[in-house]
C-alpha cells in the first residue's frame, strides 16, 4: 500500500505565480519551478524571521525537513536570479490553511494570531491551550485537521 503523501501546512497562497527577467526573448528563457511549501518556508525563515524551529512547528513538519525544504527554495531562487531564469511557482505536497482551532475552548484563531509572544510556540490567545488544530480555508468547508502538538 502506497504511503500518503506528507503534507505541509501553508497559511500565504501567492497571488503573482510567475517571475520573468526583463529583457531576456521568450526562446531563451529558461523557468525553474519553486514549490508553494518552499515559498512557504522562505516566507517564515526569511521574511518573517521565525527560527528553523518555529517555522517548521508552523508548517507541521520535522526541522530536518523543513531544513531541506528551506535549502531547495533558496537554491532555485538564487539559480533564477543569477541565471536570468523566470520563476514559476505551483504544486508542492501541501494544505492550505487558514488558522487554527483551539480544541479546549473552541476559539478560531486567525492565521499568524496563535504564537505565543514569549515561547514563539502556537497557542490559543483565548485560552492559552497548546491543542490547537489547523483549518482548512473556505465558507462550510473546515476541515480540522491534526498538527501542532
Ligand atoms: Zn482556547
Amino acid at each position: 500500500m502506497p504511503r500518503p503523501p506528507i503534507r505541509r501546512y501553508v497559511e500565504h497562497l501567492p497571488h503573482i505565480t510567475h517571475f520573468k527577467p526583463a529583457g531576456v526573448p521568450l526562446r531563451d528563457l529558461q523557468e525553474v519551478e519553486l514549490t508553494v511549501d518552499e515559498l512557504e518556508a522562505l516566507r517564515l525563515k526569511d521574511l518573517e524571521g521565525l527560527e528553523q524551529e518555529e517555522a517548521a512547528e508552523r508548517m507541521g513538519v520535522a526541522r530536518t525537513t523543513f531544513r531541506r525544504v528551506l535549502v531547495s527554495a533558496r537554491s532555485k531562487v538564487t539559480e533564477a536570479l543569477v541565471h536570468g531564469k523566470a520563476i514559476r511557482i505551483q504544486g508542492g505536497p501541501f494544505v492550505h490553511i487558514a488558522g487554527a482551532l483551539c480544541a479546549d475552548c473552541g476559539e478560531q484563531i486567525d492565521t499568524g494570531h496563535w504564537r505565543d509572544l514569549h515561547t514563539g510556540s502556537p497557542v490559543c490567545p483565548r485560552c492559552g491551550s497548546p491543542r490547537l488544530e489547523p483549518v482548512a480555508p473556505g465558507p462550510g468547508r473546515h476541515r480540522r485537521r491534526r498538527g501542532w502538538q
